[in-house]
């Protein structure tokens, strides 16, 4: 894994880098406790992001298969899509997707808060695309869903 801090933009040289990008950008402050990074039933690691700013949820559609997938609570709060990503660089469609939980205690899996970063699939930038306060976050589940 190795990170490019050097321009305006970081750059991941692989998709695992988007953990060291959301531990550094520490959404609201939060610590990144856990990491996962999506990987489509299919295998592949690139997808389309749908974000619903308005009420704090986003989808990824797998770029190979177009198989879809609600992070963490967004299947019960998802309902438009208010913007797409985009990569700020070269404006590549698709990215690879790492979700950050912030943990109330690191010794449980009770949610707090949620931070979905991206490493675009062409060009390496990192970014974090969204980030919300998580409600009733302590599915058994709700690690797995990103
Ligand atoms: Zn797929
Ligand atoms: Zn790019």
């Amino acid at each position: 894994m190795t990170i490019d801090t050097s321009g305006k933009w970081w750059v991941g040289s692989e998709p695992a880098d988007v953990e060291e990008y959301l531990k550094a950008f520490k959404a609201e402050g939060y610590d990144v406790d856990r990491f996962k990074l999506a990987r489509c039933q299919c295998k592949a690691e690139s997808f389309h992001l749908a974000i619903d700013d308005d009420e704090g949820a986003a989808r990824r559609t797998c770029s190979a298969c177009g198989a879809e997938g609600f992070i963490g609570d967004s299947g019960k709060y998802f309902a438009n899509t208010t913007q797409s990503y985009e990569c700020v660089e070269c404006h590549s469609l698709t990215c690879n997707v790492g979700v950050g939980f912030s943990l109330y205690e690191l010794n449980n899996t009770d949610v707090r808060w949620l931070s979905v970063g991206v490493r675009c699939s062409q060009c390496g930038v990192l970014g974090c695309m969204i980030d919300w306060k998580v409600g009733g976050g302590n599915d058994p589940d709700f690690l797995e869903r990103v």
